[in-house]
């Protein structure tokens, strides 16, 4: 992400020193070999994939994933957004790129990280026979998250729920088995400014209040549940 230009090092130390590990999303070209820069930190894990946004770097991220899949955990962010693209035409363009993506992690057996965005039900559709998904800062309806997780796929959510009360509600209404945490920095962030890994713990703090359990308990149901959606065991 361009917004840790500036000080990246520094975001990734800061991580490491609260012992957080952290999958890097990769959504072009550029972020993607940023992405595998990173793999020289003991602490990060890289996904490559490609935002709904450079879909004419399609043919280009997919070459880049098949050449460096040995090195990915995940392939995503990939998906559909349908909350800045308001035309039939687009959504279409984003389908036909979404499919592709969808089919090159069943090809590579790689779990499937999906960005969706006022498009859920749709993205649902065509991932609902996946192996392996993760939506990421899912906030559809809580009835669509019970189908999500019936398929087995996960919930990932981000710090914004320490002030999000819809977020907080699917997070009651999920199986615990299915939830994970992430930051999505630099966005969404629970405190004042931007967004970084070492701040993940703001989202596990809300969760813990929802379960009812300390901190240290439902941090480790999430860390079991991130190494199984990512096969990291
Ligand atoms: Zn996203």
């Amino acid at each position: 992400m361009p917004a840790f230009d500036q000080d990246r090092q520094a975001v990734i130390d800061r991580a490491f020193d609260a012992r957080i590990a952290l999958i890097n999303s990769g959504t072009d070209l550029r972020s993607n070999c940023v992405t595998q820069d990173l793999l020289q930190y003991d602490n990060v894990f890289a996904a490559y994939g490609l935002s709904p946004f450079h879909l004419d770097e399609k043919i280009l991220v997919e070459e880049f994933i098949r050449q460096n899949v040995d090195s990915a955990v995940a392939i995503g962010e990939v998906g559909l957004d349908f909350f800045h693209a308001k035309e039939e035409r687009q959504w279409a363009e984003q389908e036909d790129a979404f499919r592709r993506f969808i089919q090159l992690s069943q090809e590579l057996n790689l779990p499937l990280v999906i960005h969706s965005r006022d498009a859920e039900e749709r993205v649902f559709k065509l991932v609902h026979r996946v192996d392996q998904a993760v939506y990421h800062c899912y906030g559809g309806s809580a009835e669509l998250l019970n189908a999500i997780t019936d398929c087995g796929h996960y919930f990932s959510v981000p710090t914004r729920v320490c002030h999000s009360p819809h977020h907080q509600k699917l997070v009651d209404g999920a199986p615990q088995e299915a939830v994970i945490v992430e930051t999505d920095s630099p966005y969404q962030a629970a405190r004042r400014g931007r967004n970084e890994p070492a701040l993940v713990g703001d989202a596990v703090v809300a969760i813990s209040r929802i379960w009812g359990m300390t901190f240290e308990d439902t941090a480790s149901i999430l860390v079991e549940n991130t190494y199984k959606a990512f096969n990291l065991a």
